[in-house]
């Protein structure tokens, strides 16, 4: 076998015990005769993996039960849309904290349902350091405060969160670094991520929403975009992504035999830390692009002082087993993103990587 070292930016790396788990059920579920994905989603062991999916993540992420924790489809960024749609009213504004190019990409989804407005932006800083959270203007007809926890593209993460904020729901795409570090959930109102860094496979998007902006959902938009629609039939309303869902609790598992949330934000630290460290340790050599005060410990940037140097570590990077380090199309640059289930092996294998070129090109 020949495994990666796989810093892909989602689809991303899986922790290799939950595919060769997957590896071994694949045929045969159970004993059922079939594989999970040749069963009903109205089966009783199929709603055994949605149940115990959604008791999972309540227990691993500590989401009280005044929540719900939704599978849904659409990814991402169908939520861009499904929040403004379930919580946006008329006379209110969707706040949104402009950090990046997710950030964006949800304001400009809600601008279609109604009224937006900037609460704060980074703009000015090219999206390389997340404002204060004590800077956040959100007007008193704010619908909501909508964040982006982590950029995956420019490589910044928000290290709290607001306490200030009222009645105004906290809404937050935690794409990109849900379950990497403990969060204290009673400050979200509603919180999102696509499966595909940190929970599993793409096809599947979870939702964690607190009841009464659900029991609030308004009744003249499709049943399908309704948060209340899902709630009610605990994600069984139509057919789920079922192998996702699956592949989620198999993740969910792992982390939880891996010593929980708190012992992956350590994990991720030190395993981070590496490749931080090759970077400020390199005289110049490696340009660090997020502030250290925002850095993410889930997607880092990185430059190297001319293109054609970078697109020769790229290169030399895929010869020696590295995937995944070429930056965004959009900003270029380097990027390595460390989720939940990339090895700490891997990120060494890479720090010392980063320190031989450096010293063959530097
Ligand atoms: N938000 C963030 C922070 C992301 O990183 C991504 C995907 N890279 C998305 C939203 C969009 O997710 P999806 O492709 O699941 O719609």
């Amino acid at each position: 076998m020949n495994r990666a070292y796989n810093f892909n930016a989602g689809p991303a790396a899986l922790p290799l015990e939950v595919l060769q788990q997957a590896q071994e059920q694949f045929v045969e579920y159970q004993g059922a005769g079939m594989s999970i994905m040749e069963m009903s989603h109205r089966s009783a062991l199929y709603e055994q993996v949605n149940n115990e999916s959604q008791a999972l993540m309540r227990e691993l992420f500590g989401i009280p039960d005044n929540y719900h924790v939704l599978f849904l489809q659409g990814g991402a960024s169908q939520q861009f849309a499904m929040i403004p749609m379930n919580l946006l009213r008329p006379g209110q504004a969707g706040a949104y904290v402009k950090t990046g190019a997710w950030a964006d990409k949800a304001l400009k989804e809600a601008k279609f349902i109604g009224e937006t407005v900037i609460a704060a932006s980074s703009e000015n800083d090219k999206y390389m350091r997340m404002p204060s959270v004590n800077d956040f203007i959100v007007p008193d007809n704010a619908a909501y405060l909508h964040m982006t926890s982590n950029e995956t593209i420019g490589g910044v993460q928000f290290q709290e969160f607001p306490t200030n904020l009222g009645n105004v729901p906290l809404v937050a795409d935690m794409s990109s670094d849900i379950l990497s570090r403990p969060i204290d959930i009673n400050k979200f109102g509603l919180i999102y991520a696509g499966a595909q860094k940190n929970l599993g496979p793409s096809g599947v998007t979870v939702v964690i929403v607190r009841d009464d902006l659900v029991q609030d959902s308004p009744k003249d938009i499709p049943a399908i975009f309704r948060y209340d629609t899902h709630a009610k039939n605990s994600s069984l309303y139509n057919t789920p992504p079922s192998f996702s869902v699956y592949m989620v609790n198999l993740v969910l598992k792992w982390i939880k035999s891996n010593g929980g949330v708190a012992a992956m934000e350590q994990l991720n630290r030190d395993k981070t830390k590496l490749i931080y460290d090759a970077i400020d340790q390199s005289n110049g050599f490696y340009i660090g692009c997020a502030h250290p005060d925002s850095r993410s410990l889930m997607n880092i940037t990185f430059r190297i002082q001319s293109e054609e140097l970078e697109k020769q570590f790229v290169k030399e990077s895929e010869q020696n087993g590295f995937v995944g380090l070429k930056g965004h199309r959009d900003v270029g640059g380097l990027r390595a993103s460390t989720y939940n289930a990339v090895p700490h092996e891997s990120c060494k294998a890479l720090a010392e990587f980063m320190a031989d070129f450096q010293r063959r090109n530097g």
